[in-house]
C-alpha cells in the first residue's frame, strides 16, 4: 500500500550542464519505471533547469532546503512557494549536514516543515543519532525526540511527510546500518507516528533509510518490512548508478 519511494541527494554538485546531462542519461534509463517514486534534489541553482529537463517524465523535484517565513528581508534564504514556482514536490528537511554544520535545530526544522506543508511541498524530514549517541544507546531518544519536535502540533494528512532515518555516522562514510538495526528503527518511527497521530496514518507514511546506500546493498533495506525507500547522496550523483537502485526497487516486495 506505501509506493516506494526513492530520492537523490545531490548535495553542493553538479552545475546546470551538468544537471542537464545527467537528466539526458537517466531519464531514458527510468522511462518503464511505474512503482517507485523518483524525486531528484539538486542545489537551488539547477532546480530550473532540472524542472525543464524532467518535464514529460514521472521523475519529481524536490529541494534540499527551504526558509520558513513567506518572503522578506532574509538574505540568501529561498521560500517554500518560491520552490513550488521552481517546479519542486518535495523539500528535503532537516538534513544531519544542515544540523551539524549550519546549526539547524529541531526548532527551525519544526519551522520549515509546517511552511513546507502549508504551501503544498512535502517534506523529506530527516532523522538519526551520531555515533556517540548510538554508542551511548540513545539512538531511540534522540530519533524520538527529532521526531516529536519537527511534527509537534502539526495536523497531517496521509502521504504528506516521508521520513529518513539517517545515522549520522553512515552519510557519506560508505559504512551502512545494519538492515536490521534499520528496520528497527524505521518500525520505531512508525509506532511513534501511531502515538503521534493514528495508525492509519502511521500506516500510509513512507518511512526511508539513507546512509551510504548504494546500488549493491540497496536491496537488503528495501526487503524491510517498514523501510520504504532511500535517501541516496553520493550513489545518486551518477545516472546508471541511481537508475540501477531505481531498477532494484521496481523489482523489490
Ligand atoms: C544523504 O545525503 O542523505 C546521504 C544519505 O548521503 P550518502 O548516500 O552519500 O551517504
Amino acid at each position: 500500500m506505501r509506493r516506494l519511494l526513492i530520492a537523490g541527494n545531490w548535495k553542493m554538485n553538479k552545475l546546470q550542464s551538468e544537471a542537464r546531462e545527467f537528466a539526458a542519461q537517466f531519464l531514458p534509463r527510468v522511462a518503464a519505471v511505474e512503482k517507485v517514486d523518483i524525486v531528484i534534489c539538486p542545489p537551488f541553482t539547477s532546480l530550473w533547469v532540472m524542472n525543464s529537463a524532467l518535464a514529460g517524465s514521472r521523475v519529481m523535484l524536490g529541494a534540499q532546503n527551504m526558509y520558513w517565513e513567506e518572503q522578506g528581508a532574509f538574505t540568501g534564504e529561498v521560500s517554500a512557494l518560491m520552490l513550488v514556482d521552481a517546479g519542486c514536490q518535495y523539500v528535503i528537511i532537516g538534513h544531519s549536514e544542515r544540523r551539524q554544520i549550519l546549526g539547524e535545530n529541531n526548532f527551525l526544522v519544526h519551522k520549515k516543515i509546517a511552511r513546507a506543508l502549508e504551501t503544498g511541498l512535502k517534506p523529506i524530514l530527516c532523522v538519526g543519532e551520531t555515533l556517540q549517541e548510538r554508542e551511548n544507546n540513545l539512538a531511540m531518544q534522540v530519533v524520538q525526540e527529532q521526531l516529536q519536535h519537527a511534527l509537534a502540533g502539526l495536523s497531517l494528512e496521509s502521504g504528506d511527510v516521508a521520513v529518513a532515518y539517517e545515522p549520522v555516522w553512515a552519510i557519506g562514510t560508505g559504512i551502512n546500518a545494519s538492515c536490521n538495526d534499520a528496520q528497527e528503527m524505521c518500525l520505531f518511527i512508525r509506532k511513534m507516528l501511531a502515538e503521534l497521530y493514528d495508525t492509519e496514518l502511521a500506516a500510509r507514511t513512507r518511512i526511508l533509510y539513507g546512509g551510504s546506500v548504494k546500488a549493491d546493498n540497496i536491496e537488503k533495506f528495501l526487503q524491510q518490512p517498514d523501510i520504504d525507500g532511500a535517501l541516496i547522496g553520493g550513489a545518486s550523483l551518477e545516472p546508471a548508478s541511481l537508475a540501477a537502485m531505481v531498477g532494484v526497487g521496481e523489482n523489490a516486495k
